[in-house]
């Protein structure tokens, strides 16, 4: 099979048939063998009975249905492990996405050699309130995971080799961070292409509200840590810890051997304790052991870990 399309969506009935119609007329045109993998996450409107209609008509539709909301991570995590074409191509329900830019990725995936290629909103339909962080946002992804070409992580179009889909799991609210998954995993040639950007025709964002970006955030702090420092965090705790240990001590040090110094010599002092300086390096020395077990307990975790020798081993001959 040539294209796997995944689709997850949560209430937009209104979209799909036109989406479905749009989809087969460019896969007819192009002579593709296809499916269609609608995952629909937990609609409570009647988008399941769309896509089992759309299936009755037509077996290249198929659907996956969670019996709740669990969200775009997860349902793309249920699509890609359902997919069957050697490239795969997630696109959003909404139409905001155009089926006519699959030939051109497909191309790009199967002749240029790339493992992932993202969509690129060049010119978006969004209200201001959301291209301004997704300025920000892009930014810091593309610094964080040093993936320097990619303007766009977060859209919605995207098409990949079958392997990148198989090696990496998307889980949590990841889906924003995909292409640094994949470079994770091992998968480097990762482009982009330009692609057209609709308004919204029928309902209304999922992904409004301010949260979304505290949670962006904190999942690429995580990402960024577990790619660094996963499976060895004393380097980092250790070495942090060591560090504020060791300030702390001579800090400590410095303030006693100060005192000693003035009493040898007779000179009036203050007690060490008045000195702000002596809990500072206190506060330095309690941290920096604290640190310091955490790393060696981090580190006790991922030694028994059941993924500490998961590699993502490409090929056995
Ligand atoms: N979506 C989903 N589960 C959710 C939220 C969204 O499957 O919990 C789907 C949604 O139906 C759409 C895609 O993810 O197909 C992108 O959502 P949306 O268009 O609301 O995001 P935006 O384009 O506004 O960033
Ligand atoms: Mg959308």
């Amino acid at each position: 099979m040539d294209i796997t399309i995944v689709i997850p969506l949560f209430n937009e009935a209104e979209s799909l048939p036109e989406l479905h119609a749009w989809i087969k007329r460019v896969m007819e045109a192009n002579g593709f063998s296809y499916e269609v993998i609608f995952v629909n996450d937990g609609s409570t409107d009647r988008s399941w009975s769309v896509i089992e209609e759309l299936h009755e008509k037509n077996t290249c539709v198929k659907g996956i249905k969670f019996r709740r909301n669990y969200g775009k991570s997860p349902a793309l995590f249920c699509g890609f492990e359902k997919a069957e074409g050697n490239v795969v191509i997630t696109m959003d329900a909404d139409l905001q996405d155009s089926p006519d830019e699959i030939p051109e990725l497909y191309r790009m995936i199967m002749e240029d050699g790339y493992d992932l290629v993202s969509g690129y909103k060049q010119k978006r339909y969004d209200p201001l309130s959301k291209t301004i962080p997704t300025k920000l946002f892009n930014a810091t992804a593309r610094k964080v995971s040093g993936i320097k070409n990619l303007h766009d992580f977060n859209c919605g179009l995207k098409a990949y080799r079958k392997e990148v889909v198989k090696n990496i799991e998307v889980y949590g609210e990841m889906h924003r961070y995909i292409p640094y998954l994949a470079k994770n995993a091992g998968f480097c040639k990762i482009g982009e292409k330009v692609v057209h950007h609709q308004a919204r025709k029928f309902g209304s964002t999922k992904f409004g509200g301010m949260n979304r970006f505290f949670n962006g955030y904190l999942d690429l702090v995580s990402l960024w840590f577990l790619s660094k420092f996963g499976v060895k965090p004393m380097h980092m705790f250790g070495f942090l810890g060591s560090l504020m240990f060791i300030l702390g001590f001579l800090a400590v040090a410095y303030i006693g051997g100060a005192k000693l110094f003035d009493l040898v010599r007779c000179v009036p002092t203050v007690l060490i304790t008045d000195s702000p300086y002596f809990y500072l390096a206190l506060t330095l020395m309690i941290l920096g052991t604290q640190l310091f077990l955490t790393g060696f307990l981090g580190e006790m975790i991922a030694r028994n870990s059941q993924e500490r020798n998961h590699y993502n081993i490409e090929r056995i001959i």
